[in-house]
C-alpha cells in the first residue's frame, strides 16, 4: 500500500507482467460455472432446464453489472455469463486480469449471497466455483457473431437437452439409451422425434429456455406519491416521476438486426 515505505524488497513488483488490454477493443470476460454437470445433480436441478439455477445466474450477472461501471450488456446461458465492457473503458486500467477477477468473484459471491432467495430452504452443499477469460473483439461485426455464437450454442444445446430428457423422463428410456437414441442426429432429426413421438413443437418451447439472458441497461420511469408537509397548507400528496438507469432482463433474438437496432446505443462507432 502507498503508505508502505520502499524497501529492498520491492523489486519484485517488476516480475508482474503488463496485461492492459488493446485500446479501443470491446473487451467480453466469459465465465462459466466449474463441473456444474455434477453440481446440478447434486442440487436436484431440475431437467433440462432449472428456472432457480437460470434465475440466480441472471440475479449474480446484474450484480456484476451494479457493481462494475461499463458493463454495456451480458448475456447468459447454462452455468455460462459474458459481460462486454465499452470499447473505451479505463476500468482498472485496462488491467486484464483485474477485469476477469473481479468479475468472476463477484459473481461468484452474488451466487453464494443470493442461493436462498432462489432454492430456498434447499442448501448449498459446498462453495461453487467459476471460470474466467477475457477476450478481445476489435470490430462491431466480431463482438455481434460472439454474441451469435454464444446464443447458437444455447440453441443447439437447448434443443439436445429438451429431447434428451423427454426421452428419459416421457419416454422412459434410460440416459445410455436416450444418448445413443441421439447419436448422429440433426437438429431436424430432433424436432422430429419431439414432434411425432411427443407431440412437443419445439418453437412453442419457452424462449427463456431457447434464448438464453440478455441483460442490459434502460431507462425506466418511476412514478411514486409522496407526502410533504408544508407549514401553512398542511399535509398534500405529490407525484413524483424521474427517470433512472436499470438492469432489464430479455430473452429474445440477439442474432439478427432487430436487437441492435432498437437498443442502438449498445455497439459504439
Ligand atoms: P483496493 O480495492 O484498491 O484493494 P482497499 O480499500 O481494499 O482498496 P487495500 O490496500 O487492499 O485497499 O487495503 C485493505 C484495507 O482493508 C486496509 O487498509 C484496512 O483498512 C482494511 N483491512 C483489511 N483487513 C483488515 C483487518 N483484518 N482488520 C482491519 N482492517 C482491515
Ligand atoms: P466445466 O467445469 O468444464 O465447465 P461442466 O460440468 O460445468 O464442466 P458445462 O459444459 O459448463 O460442463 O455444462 C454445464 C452443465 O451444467 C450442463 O450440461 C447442465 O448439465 C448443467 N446445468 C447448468 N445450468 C443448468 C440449469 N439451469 N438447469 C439444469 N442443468 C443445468
Ligand atoms: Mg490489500
Ligand atoms: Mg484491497
Ligand atoms: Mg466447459
Ligand atoms: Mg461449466
Ligand atoms: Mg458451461
Amino acid at each position: 500500500s502507498s503508505v508502505m515505505a520502499k524497501s529492498k524488497f520491492e523489486y519484485v513488483r517488476t516480475f508482474e507482467l503488463d496485461d492492459k488490454c488493446l485500446r479501443n477493443c470491446y473487451i467480453v470476460v466469459r465465465l462459466d460455472g466449474r463441473n456444474f454437470h455434477k453440481f446440478s445433480e447434486q442440487h436436484n436441478f431440475i431437467k433440462p432446464n432449472d428456472d432457480r439455477a437460470l434465475g440466480l445466474m441472471s440475479r449474480s450477472a446484474r450484480s456484476v453489472m451494479e457493481d462494475l461501471e461499463d458493463i454495456t450488456i451480458a448475456y447468459g446461458q447454462s452455468d455460462e455469463f459474458s459481460f462486454v465492457f465499452k470499447r473505451s473503458t479505463t476500468l482498472f486500467k485496462r488491467r486484464a486480469s483485474k477485469l476477469m477477477t473481479h468479475v468472476t468473484s463477484q459473481f461468484s459471491s452474488s451466487f453464494v449471497f443470493f442461493w436462498k432467495e432462489y432454492f430456498g430452504e434447499q442448501p448449498l452443499l459446498y462453495p461453487p466455483s467459476f471460470d474466467g477469460r477475457v477476450v478481445l473483439y476489435p470490430t462491431n461485426r466480431n463482438l455481434k457473431d460472439y454474441l451469435s455464437w454464444r446464443q447458437a450454442d444455447c440453441h443447439i444445446n437447448n434443443l439436445y437437452n429438451t429431447t434428451f430428457w423427454t426421452l428419459v423422463q416421457k419416454g422412459g428410456l434410460t440416459t445410455t439409451q436416450a444418448e445413443e437414441r441421439l447419436n448422429g442426429t440433426q437438429a431436424a432429426d430432433k424436432n422430429e422425434i419431439l414432434f411425432s413421438e411427443f407431440s412437443i413443437n419445439y418453437n412453442n418451447e419457452s424462449s427463456f429456455h431457447k434464448k438464453g439472458t440478455t441483460l442490459i441497461w434502460e431507462k425506466v420511469t418511476e412514478t411514486a406519491t409522496k407526502q410533504i408537509k408544508r407549514p401553512d397548507e398542511g399535509e398534500s400528496e405529490v407525484t413524483v416521476t424521474r427517470t433512472r438507469k436499470k438492469v432489464t432482463s430479455h430473452s429474445c433474438d440477439i442474432i439478427g438486426d432487430q436487437f441492435w437496432e432498437e437498443h442502438a446505443d449498445i455497439l459504439e462507432s
